[in-house]
């Protein structure tokens, strides 16, 4: 099975990447923000708490997040070519969790992506896509927050998969396509 995870910043690309690699691979895709939104769309009590977190631009506390991403992962079954790992890991005990999990399905993360992408750039994209996505951590204040977040606990996980032999960096800025083609040379050399 092929299993990705997309790898980057707030506003680096994760969630438009993961599209492309869907429509080329036919993977699964989890993106845990979108799980988490669509709790709190739902108004669920699981919601609730997740929104009370995100809406600060906080990470959700690691012991439920991997419950979540346990079930979530169990929920598509077996019948999959592979899954995309989309904004989870974020900490290393998520990682630790992830490579756990799959090592109990026989399985193990093919490639990690790297989106690299600088902060004013991600502070530019987030804003503006504040103006339509209509997420209350899509502003200015909380996107910084989020930035420092994602340096502080996510980007340790980078070291964490380059010692694993998993991490290629991919230059996250300009054309998606292009970007995309940087990306699907590194899923073809894993495949
Ligand atoms: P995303 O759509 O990936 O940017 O996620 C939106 C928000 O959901 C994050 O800012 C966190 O508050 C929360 N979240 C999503 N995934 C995780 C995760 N793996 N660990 C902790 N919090 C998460």
């Amino acid at each position: 099975m092929l299993n990705i995870v997309i790898f980057g910043a707030p506003g680096s690309g994760k969630g438009t990447q993961s599209d492309k690699i869907i429509e080329e691979y036919g993977v699964a895709h989890i993106s845990t923000g979108d799980v988490l939104r669509e709790e709190i769309k739902k108004g669920t009590e699981l919601g609730k708490l997740a929104a009370s977190y995100i809406d600060e631009g906080n990470f959700i506390p690691d012991s439920l997040m991997i419950q979540i991403l346990a079930a979530v992962l169990d929920a598509l079954g077996k019948d999959i070519k592979g899954v995309i790992f989309d904004g989870f890991p974020r900490t290393i005990p998520q990682a630790l969790a992830l490579d756990e999990m799959l090592a109990d399905r026989d399985e193990e993360i093919s490639t990690v992506i790297g989106l690299e992408v600088d902060d004013a750039e991600l502070i530019h994209r987030i804003v503006l896509r504040g103006r339509t996505s209509g997420r209350a951590d899509d502003n200015e204040h909380t996107a910084r927050h989020r930035l420092e977040n994602y340096h502080h606990m996510t980007q340790p996980l980078k070291k964490y998969y380059i010692d694993e032999g998993k991490y290629v960096s991919i230059p996250g800025v300009g054309d998606i396509n292009e970007i995309f083609s940087h990306i699907k040379k590194v899923i073809d050399a894993v495949k």
